[in-house]
Parts: C-alpha cells; sequence; structure tokens
C-alpha cells in the first residue's frame, strides 16, 4: 500500500459527510481490539479527537495472522472506505481495505494495556501518559487555552514580552529560587572573607532562574504600554501540595495607565474569556473529562463564565471568616495571609462565587505594591476561585519614587536600580497580575492534582525525563 496522507480522525467525526462512501486513509494507535471469527473491531485514535475511529476487519478479507500484529499500543495505517456505523456508540466507521502496520507494542511489555488506570499510575509512566483519553483530552485543553490568551491579549493590542529566564534579580526578595551556576560544588572559588567569588561564576554574579518576569514586565509596559509575558517560571519551594510545581507557566499581564479596577475588569474579562473558549473549542474533550473525573465540571464553568465576581476588601474577608463559626486549621486575624481553607469558604461556601480580594496588609504583600491612604493596606488584588483557592495574584504598583525607595530600603534589597528608573523617569500609574497557567487548565479540566495538566512535572524529589 502506498503510504499516502492521513485524513484526521476529529475531521471525519466532526463532519463525514463529504467522505461518507469514500476511501481515506488514517493512522494512529491501536486502543483496543475485538470481535469474533467473523469481525474484528479495532478502536483507532490518532490523537486529534478523545473519541477513537472504529474500523471494521471482515475476517474473509484479513487473516488472523494479518492482524496478530494489531494489538494496544501498535500503531497502523488503514485505508477503507467511511461508512455508517451499524453498531451504537459512533455514528461512523471504516470498512477496512488495506492494513499497514508501522510499529508493534508486545502485549506482555505494553504498560497501557487496560482501561482505567489510576492517575497515579499513569503519573509514573508519564513518557507514556499523553496516549490515553484522559491526559491526550487534558493536553488539548492546555494547548487551546494558551492559544486563547495569546489572542486575547493579541485582539486587545497587547505585545507579548520575553522575560528572562535566568535573572540576577530576585522579585518577590524572598527565597524560593533555584540557583544558576557553572561553578564546581565540591570545589568552590572563595574571596579573602571566605566567601563564594562569584566573579568566578559563568554571568560574574549569582544568577537564577526566574520566580516571575513581572519587574522586567514593567519596564515593558512602561514603553509599550500594555505587554504580557507567558513563559515558565521556576520556584524552589518546598510545598508538596496539589497545587503547587516546581516549574509551571505564568502569564504576566502588565498595564501601563491601569489603576486597581481596571486591572480587576482585565482580569475577569481574560479568565472568562479563556474558559468560554476552551468551552467552544473542546466540547468531547471537556465532556470526556466531566463524564470520568467531574460530574459538576460543565455547570462550574458555565457558572463561573456567566456570573460576576464578588469584589472584597480583604478586611472584610476577614471578618466574613471571623464571623463564620467555621473551625478552621489555621487561625484567621486581621493580618493573617489566608490559607487555602479560608480563600475556598469565602468562594465555595459564603459567596458561591469567584470572589477578587483586595487591599492586603502591606507586611503580607510585596514591596512594590501601590500603599493605601491609610498607610497599612495596598492595592494588592487576588481572584479566588472555587475548587483552587488563588488563581491570580496581581496590583496596582507604586508608581512613586520617594516612596517605592523607601520599600526597598526597609526590605532591603539590592541592584534595583534599573527597576527605579520606571519610576525616576517618566513614571505612571501602572498594574498587572500574574495568573498561572496550570491552575487555570486545573480549573477548566476539572482534575484534581497540578502534576496531571502538565506533560512532565516537577516537583521536590522528581525531575524525571
Ligand atoms: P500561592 O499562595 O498559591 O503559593 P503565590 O502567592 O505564591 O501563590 P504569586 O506569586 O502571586 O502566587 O504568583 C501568581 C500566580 O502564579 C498564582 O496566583 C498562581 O496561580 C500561580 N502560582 C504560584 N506559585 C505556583 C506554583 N508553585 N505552581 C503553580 N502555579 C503557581
Ligand atoms: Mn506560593
Amino acid at each position: 500500500m502506498q503510504d499516502i496522507r492521513r485524513t484526521m480522525v476529529a475531521r471525519l467525526m466532526a463532519d463525514p459527510a463529504p467522505y461518507l462512501g469514500k476511501t481515506v486513509d488514517v493512522k494512529g494507535w491501536v486502543r483496543s481490539r475485538r470481535g469474533n471469527k467473523y469481525v474484528q473491531f479495532v478502536a483507532l485514535n490518532d490523537g486529534s479527537s478523545v473519541k477513537s475511529l472504529q474500523i471494521v476487519f471482515d475476517l474473509a478479507k484479513f487473516s488472523d495472522d494479518d492482524l496478530r500484529l494489531v494489538t494496544t499500543g501498535a500503531s497502523i495505517h488503514v485505508q477503507g472506505t467511511l461508512v455508517e456505523s451499524q453498531g451504537k456508540g459512533q455514528s461512523v466507521e471504516i470498512q477496512a481495505e488495506e492494513l499497514q502496520v508501522y510499529g508493534t507494542a508486545d502485549p506482555d511489555t505494553y504498560p497501557l494495556q487496560k482501561k482505567g488506570h489510576s492517575l497515579e499510575f499513569l503519573r509514573e509512566k508519564a513518557h507514556l501518559r499523553p496516549r490515553t483519553n484522559f491526559f491526550s483530552a487534558v493536553l488539548r485543553v492546555r494547548h487551546a487555552l494558551a492559544f486563547a490568551v495569546h489572542k486575547f491579549f493579541n485582539d486587545k493590542g497587547f505585545y507579548y514580552f520575553h522575560t528572562p529566564l535566568i535573572t540576577a534579580s530576585d522579585c518577590e526578595g524572598a527565597g524560593a529560587q533555584f540557583q544558576v551556576t557553572t561553578l564546581p560544588l565540591n570545589d568552590l572559588p572563595t574571596d579573602k572573607e571566605g566567601k563564594i567569588d562569584y566573579s568566578k561564576d559563568f554571568f560574574g554574579k549569582m544568577a537564577s532562574l526566574t520566580v516571575s518576569g513581572q519587574l522586567e514586565g514593567e519596564l515593558g509596559a512602561t514603553a509599550l504600554g500594555c505587554i504580557y509575558t507567558f513563559g515558565p517560571t521556576f520556584r524552589a519551594e518546598n510545598s508538596n501540595t496539589p497545587r503547587h510545581l516546581s516549574e509551571f507557566w505564568m502569564i504576566e499581564p502588565e498595564m501601563a495607565f491601569y489603576e486597581i479596577q481596571d486591572n480587576m475588569d482585565l482580569a475577569e474579562e481574560f479568565i472568562k474569556y479563556c474558559i468560554n473558549y476552551a468551552l467552544e473549542h473542546c466540547k468531547d474533550d471537556i465532556e470526556f473529562l466531566a463524564e470520568h473525573f467531574d460530574k459538576e465540571l460543565p455547570e462550574r464553568l458555565k457558572f463561573v463564565v456567566e456570573n460576576d465576581f464578588v469584589r472584597l476588601p480583604y478586611t472584610e474577608g476577614i471578618r466574613i471568616l471571623e464571623e463564620s463559626g467555621k473551625k478552621f486549621e489555621f487561625p484567621v486575624y486581621w493580618g493573617v495571609d489566608l490559607a487555602s481553607e479560608h480563600e475556598r469558604y469565602l468562594v465555595e461556601e459564603h459567596f458561591r462565587k469567584p470572589v477578587i480580594l483586595t487591599d492586603y496588609p502591606k507586611e503580607i504583600k510585596a514591596f512594590y505594591m501601590k500603599l493605601n491612604e491609610d498607610g497599612k493596606t495596598v492595592r494588592a488584588m487576588d481572584v479566588l476561585f472555587p475548587k483552587i483557592g488563588e488563581i491570580i495574584g496581581g496590583s496596582q504598583r507604586e508608581e512613586d519614587f520617594e516612596k517605592l525607595q523607601g520599600r526597598i530600603n526597609e526590605m532591603g534589597l539590592e541592584g534595583m536600580e534599573w527597576y527605579l528608573d520606571t519610576r525616576r523617569f517618566g513614571s505612571v500609574p501602572h498594574s498587572g497580575f500574574g495568573l498561572g497557567f496550570e491552575r487555570l487548565v486545573l480549573f477548566v479540566t476539572g482534575m484534581q492534582n497540578i502534576r496531571d495538566v502538565i506533560p512532565f512535572p516537577r516537583y521536590p524529589k522528581n525531575c524525571e525525563y
């Protein structure tokens, strides 16, 4: 058989009419095979759809030997006629005329034999996980969301701005960075005081992987107007939770002339746009995920896009939590950094809607956030989602040179002169936020664990592939 181009299964399923009664070529991987001594049915999946295409092999035409290698996991090319299906469960199928086996998969060793492997098992087989229905559905949704992110900002006149992955600045002024070095770790050069001599290191100074592109993003926004970043972010925090990864993707828009209200409007519009885009373009995948993992998923997604988010100052949030009469694991008081259980109480039990919490105590937020008139709180905004907790963290930035310099000195941050130049020269009110891409994918797919929405998850003590 000639090796001609394939027609994608998704195309045949979505609009079979032009192909019915015609010869088509399909190529993909065998998900399963069953049948009797007259006919064999093969479910073929080519990655374009969560639905597999049924291939019918008439045993008058194909011998047992012809089909011997057509086992779960094998890759094949089938030429045949697309016909309306007699059986239930699918609308069209292919009556096979020609078969070519590209690669076999030994049934004794191919790990993905049966349906319904646990997510934990599949995480250990992450290199083959994309071949499962569940994970390929997640990956298609992930792709659609990434595309939606770019489309949303491009249509709004934002510029995609690339901030560095290797950086010498520590954005949050906190630890949790992965160091980048070429120094020999078993024989570190030291200076006269016995400290590590970074002048001998690759960059001539200490460098790390970025924890956020925001500070560099502000340089873009104060030149181009509105920018967004969308790239990998690295945090060495030892949080073994279902919502944290050591390597994740973050989207960070930064907008000149935006105040906190504009920032909240943008965040809400942006998230709703992305969810709507997925609902529109990933119907089958979302239906599949809902059916297998989370029955309430479609309703929850619709609910979020159809309702206004609640906007609430932190101080009022604390009051609601204190008056709730609920026993939390972590105590609630004004000044506390809210734990996930607090955030989820507000969202899931009290308001039953996404909440944008604003005006946090300055002590628990980053140095660059704009101070309110009360001198105690800053113009921060965290977007809190059902099941996820914090999905976005953002703020209006302090545009006043003296105040910002004061905060930088208070916190003992060094090497920030380049950043202060944005306030020294042509400073403007501006705002921005960071959305953890995987938390968005988590929400839209209804998965429970963030390790199940990225192809190769990195987390403490795990760095496979
Ligand atoms: P959290 O309190 O949940 O750890 P954070 O306050 O550290 O989040 P920010 O520094 O504000 O988060 O980062 C912006 C966004 O990036 C968060 O709202 C979240 O969506 C995402 N994010 C932060 N840390 C991680 C992580 N380790 N893995 C995946 N996403 C993350
Ligand atoms: Mn964190």
